[in-house]
Formats: structure tokens, C-alpha cells, sequence
């Protein structure tokens, strides 16, 4: 348990501390994380959030295109629904044509990132998946990668062949919980790699799951003080989602409105990273999905892979049957007040 922090007295007075932290970038403590998210009203820490949100990233909202190429992995993960030992999973792996044809599609619809994520695919090699990265920096867009654990020759090469930015969640800092839930990797492998992108001058992406079996609050805080010494560029968390085809299948759901509390406290500790509001928050109800770009977050990332595959694409169950209403989300951010970076290619 933490040591209890005087009461402040008055919210404003504990407006100002935080703002004046989070503006200055100055570390918060595990006290002071642990009042934030055990002590202050939810309502409090999202409006604070928000605040810093406004000062720091302005209004825009950036989107950023998923194309999911391959479903296969040889991890297996005890969460995930594309673990190598779900044999029941229909698997798929695009090819470099069709890959580059969904690219530029999205591109002429205006997105300026792209986003190729896979399972770790031993087939899809570095070397392979660089041949990608450079035909789709040719459109002049960003490219993301969210490929999973490699070696640092292999990020080296993906970068030098143009990759902007990598994701890689560190899914939870507690050591016990990460051996348990990924038995084909360590936590230190995982901090590893995150270094060695950032290094490798990657803009970097981490984050958590929510609401794992066995994840405390405590554990969660540990988590943000990790983030506060990694200072990502990006941070995505989502709730835990159970798939019926894994081991954690009958665990209940992670709390939503407990993620959207860990969102708000990324942004006050991070005023300036990039945040999403995650697809699995939506999932659950996709009014949670708005709620966080009240509680912090400034990006969306939609999933596009051509529908013909996206199904199998099940990391977590419902996660591929969710569409993604561009014209509705573009009202939807207008009706908030913010602009988005989508800007349609038109050639006519
Ligand atoms: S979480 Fe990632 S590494 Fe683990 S089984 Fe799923 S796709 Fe593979």
C-alpha cells in the first residue's frame, strides 16, 4: 500500500500542482500516481487530462491505417487468439502486391501513416518485410511497424530502410505476470528491444493490458512509472478481452473505465506522447472509444485490413468483425471540436 498524501486543500490547489508537473515534465512519485488513480473522482483526472491534452497536442487527431498481414505467430501468448496453439484459427499471410495495393488505397484516401502489423511470422523476416517498408515510404506517408520481438540487426534493417515508427506494448511491467502470460520471451528481452528501437531513433510505441488475471492496481502504477522512465512517443492501452480459444478463456473482461483512468495518468505523465483510443476499449462498448479523447487521447487507429482476412485477425474476440465508419468518425471528431490529419489525395 502507498503512504497516504495529505489532502490538498482545495481541488484547484491540486489542479495547479499536477499541471505544473506535467507542463515542466517533471517525474510524478508512486504517492502521487497512487492518489491520482485511487483517491481522485475519475470525472477530476479525465477533465485534468484533457486539459493537458489541449495545452500540449492541440485539437488535431491523427489517424493512422492498420493493415494486419499476417495472422500467423510462432509466440503463445496465453491471451492472445493467434497463438501458435489455436489450430482452429484460419491462417493468412498477404503478399507484398497486395500489400502495397491496400497501402496506397489508404493513402489515397488521405491517411499519412500506415501501420503493418503481424504476428512474429519467422516467414516475414526483416529483409522480407524492408523490401515493403520501402515501396510504401515511395507514397510519402509514415510507416509504422507492430511485428513483435526481433534482433537489433533486424530493427537496424527495417529502419534503414525507412520505418518511421515501431509499437511494441510491454503489455505489464509486473515480472511474475509477464513469464506467466508470454512463456516465449522475458520482460527483459521485451525492455530490451523497446531500448534498442529507441536508440535505433524508432519514435516508439508501448503500453498495457488492463485487467489482467492477476494484474493489481499497484502493478499498474509500476506500469506508469516504467512509461514515465521509457518516455515513449506512443502509448496504447487496452482492457483484457478473453478469447474463448485460450487459456484465459471464462477470466472476466478488464474494467473500461479503469483503462480510460490509466489513459488519463499517460497523458499527465506524458503530456506530449501520442496516445489512441484503442479498438479493444470499443469493443466493449464503443462509447468508451469516445470517452477517450475526453480522457486524454489523440489518435485513432482503425483497422483496414481487407475485410476478406480482418476476421481472422482475432487477437481478441469481436476485434475483427468491427467496422470502421471513416465519414461517421470524421462527424463524430467534428461535433467534438477537433480536426484530423486525414487529407484525401485527389487527382482529378
Ligand atoms: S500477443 Fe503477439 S506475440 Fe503473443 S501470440 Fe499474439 S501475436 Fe503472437
Amino acid at each position: 500500500m502507498y503512504k497516504k498524501l495529505p489532502i490538498p486543500k482545495s481541488t484547484n490547489f491540486l489542479e495547479e500542482r499536477i499541471l505544473e508537473k506535467s507542463f515542466k515534465g517533471i517525474k510524478f512519485s508512486r504517492e502521487e500516481l497512487a492518489y491520482l488513480l485511487y483517491e481522485l473522482d475519475s470525472e477530476s483526472l479525465y477533465a485534468l487530462a484533457d486539459k493537458i491534452r489541449k495545452e500540449q497536442r492541440g485539437n488535431l487527431v491523427f489517424l493512422r491505417a492498420i493493415i494486419e498481414f499476417s495472422n500467423y505467430c510462432r509466440n503463445n501468448c496465453l491471451y492472445c487468439g493467434i497463438r501458435r496453439d489455436n489450430k482452429e484459427l484460419k491462417r493468412y499471410r498477404m503478399k507484398e502486391k497486395e500489400i502495397l495495393a491496400e497501402a496506397e488505397k489508404l493513402v489515397l484516401k488521405g491517411f499519412k501513416t500506415i501501420v503493418l502489423q503481424s504476428g512474429e511470422d519467422p516467414l516475414w523476416d526483416a529483409k522480407r518485410l524492408s523490401k515493403v517498408v520501402k515501396e510504401i515510404k515511395k507514397f510519402g506517408v509514415a510507416v509504422t511497424l507492430s511485428v513483435g520481438e526481433l534482433d537489433y540487426k533486424d530493427y537496424a534493417i527495417l529502419r534503414e530502410a525507412g520505418a518511421d515508427r515501431y509499437l511494441l506494448k510491454h503489455e505489464t511491467i509486473d515480472k511474475k505476470l509477464f513469464s506467466w502470460l508470454k512463456p516465449d520471451t522475458t520482460l527483459e528481452k521485451r525492455i530490451r528491444c523497446l531500448f534498442w528501437l529507441k536508440e535505433l531513433e524508432y519514435e516508439v510505441g508501448a503500453g498495457c493490458i488492463i485487467g489482467l488475471p492477476g494484474q493489481t492496481l499497484d502493478s499498474l502504477i509500476d506500469d506508469l512509472l516504467f512509461l514515465q522512465e521509457l518516455k515513449p512517443d506512443m502509448v496504447g492501452h487496452g482492457p483484457f478481452i478473453p478469447h474463448p480459444k485460450t487459456p484465459l478463456a471464462g477470466f472476466p473482461y478488464g474494467n473500461p473505465e479503469l483503462v480510460l483512468k490509466i489513459v488519463a495518468l499517460t497523458r499527465i505523465i506524458l503530456p506530449y506522447a501520442n496516445i489512441p483510443a484503442t479498438t479493444a476499449l470499443g469493443v466493449i462498448n464503443p462509447v468508451y472509444r469516445i470517452k477517450a479523447f475526453y480522457a486524454g487521447a489523440n489518435v485513432i487507429m482503425p483497422d483496414l485490413t481487407p475485410e476478406k482476412y480482418k476476421t481472422f485477425y482475432e487477437i481478441y474476440p469481436g476485434k475483427g468483425i468491427q467496422k470502421f465508419d471513416l465519414n461517421g468518425w470524421l462527424e463524430t471528431f467534428r461535433k467534438m471540436g477537433r480536426k484530423t490529419d486525414l487529407s484525401p489525395i485527389n487527382y482529378h
